[in-house]
């Protein structure tokens, strides 16, 4: 079975639209982090934008720590429906080695903007290398900023935790598990 079908099979669950509904509201944009141990262990960070999960590969992944600045690197977008994607991605496919749903939730951004402004914003903030959001997940909560460094190599991006009530120093990646199906990236490769 190919990873398409997959996740056309588990594009249909209950608590996301499903793929029927063109137009959604901009304030249940969604965004998703699945925690892929491919040839190196990586955090996958996406935002949902115009129908597809604009990403960033984020190697020691998200952090509550507001001192904390993670480095993330823009890839490739990925369709919508990969947001639900667990499973193991077989050898010699791009990407190969076993992914978890490690957070899920929805976002809007910062700024406060009229709701049907909130993709528009997104895309010129996007051009402008600086994105500031707030996650509504199940680990990761509240404001958050992407900040595109100004270096030669234009897919270079920190992800930093802005301060306020959610911000931590405990360590959010100790909480190991998917927020699907519960397993642990090791407990799924077995
Ligand atoms: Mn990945």
């Amino acid at each position: 079975m190919s990873l398409n079908t997959n996740n056309q099979k588990r594009n249909f669950n209950a608590t996301v639209k499903t793929k029927g509904e063109i137009k959604k509201v901009s304030d249940e944009l969604i965004f998703v982090v699945q925690k892929h141990a491919a040839s190196h262990l990586h955090y996958d960070f996406r935002l949902e934008l115009d129908g597809v999960l604009k990403s960033w590969a984020i190697p020691k992944g998200p952090s509550m720590n507001p001192s904390d600045k993670r480095l993330a690197i823009m890839v490739e977008d990925h369709p919508y429906d990969y947001k639900d994607f667990e499973g193991v991605i077989p050898e010699g496919s791009y990407g190969a080695g076993s992914v978890i749903v490690w957070d899920n939730g929805t976002y809007t951004l910062a700024d406060t903007i009229e709701a049907n402004e909130v993709e528009n914003k997104f895309k010129s903030d996007l051009k402008e290398g600086s994105l500031g959001f707030i996650l509504n997940g199940k680990k990761l909560k509240g404001e958050f900023a992407l900040v595109r460094l100004k270096t030669k190599q234009e897919n270079t991006w920190l992800l930093i935790k802005k301060k306020d009530q959610y911000a931590s120093d405990a360590d959010v990646l100790k909480q190991d598990k998917s927020v699907i199906s519960n397993l642990t990236l090791e407990r799924l490769e077995k």
